[in-house]
């Protein structure tokens, strides 16, 4: 509770009384530790990179490298450092955009198959490198309505976890299917992404969805990932008013399940 007290006065200047102000500042403290915790997130992401870029760049400048192979692999980490910096900034942006809620949707009809099947053309040579079989199962006539371009994102960003979290020779594969009316509720989509990864534990399950938050830090850094793919899919998903949830077991593979209403209700 915030409390402030103004002492009034007459207009010839004679004690009125006090004015006493309460107000509930509990929600607004709330986001301000929120607020601030991310700004100090953001500030330590950032700062890995910057620090290995201008270490290694002020190493060649000092002209101690001298021969070939090396001074490439520093031009090499120099130039993958910048690359990750890009990719936090774009998803910082990227989150803040969304929790502003300045992302309007753009509904139209999708074509589920042709959909998942053009996104896993994209992922196709990073699931190959690793030898893991990506498998689609998803009925030709189904379509849904959503922003088309929201939903790739959704899947890009579960599908590359998916591909990076599974060791060589693993499974990644997509589901879906419309779930019938029941007991009045809307009809919709449920989608189900599973690989036959690493797993995630246990304790980090109920975590996984905030921002920055990884299980390995050095796993995901080596993957290329910002720590914010999944916080940027749970609220694209609940801007289309769905639902995610994840199953896991260490060692065996995780499963995202994704229900989203087949039609899109204008209220
Ligand atoms: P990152 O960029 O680190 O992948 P995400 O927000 O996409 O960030 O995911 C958060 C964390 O959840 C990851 O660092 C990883 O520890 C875990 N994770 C996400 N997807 C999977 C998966 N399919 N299998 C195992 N762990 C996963």
């Amino acid at each position: 509770l915030h409390f402030d007290s103004v002492p009034m006065f007459e207009d010839d200047g004679s004690y009125r009384g006090m004015l006493f102000l309460l107000r509930d500042v509990t929600e607004i403290r709330k986001l301000e530790v929120m607020r601030s915790e991310f700004v100090a997130n953001v500030s330590h992401e950032l700062k890995t990179p910057i620090a290995a870029v201008k270490g290694f760049a002020e190493t060649l400048l000092s002209g101690g490298v001298k021969d070939e192979e090396t001074s490439r692999s520093f031009l090499q980490i120099i130039y993958d450092e910048g690359d990750r910096l890009n990719r936090l900034i774009g998803d910082i942006l990227e989150l803040s955009k969304i929790e502003s809620r300045r992302v309007p949707l753009e509904y139209s009809p999708v074509h589920v198959h042709s959909l998942l099947g053009s996104i896993f053309e994209v992922l196709q040579s990073s699931a190959a490198k690793k030898f893991i079989t990506m498998k689609l199962e998803i009925p030709e006539e189904l379509f849904m309505e959503a922003d088309e371009d929201r939903l790739r994102q959704i899947f890009m960003n579960l599908l590359s976890n998916a591909i990076s979290y599974t060791l060589d020779g693993g499974r990644v594969k997509v589901t879906a299917e419309s779930v019938a009316e029941i007991s009045g509720e809307e009809e919709k989509v449920r989608f189900i992404i599973s690989d036959t990864g690493i797993g995630i534990p246990k304790k980090d399950l109920p975590r996984i969805f905030e921002r920055f938050y990884r299980v390995d830090k050095a796993r995901s850094r080596s993957s290329g990932g910002t720590g914010l793919g999944l916080s940027i899919v749970k609220h694209l998903v609940e801007l289309h008013h769905g639902t995610i949830r994840v199953e896991s077991k260490v060692g065996e593979g995780t499963m995202f399940i994704l229900d989203l209403p087949l039609l899109h209700n204008v209220e």
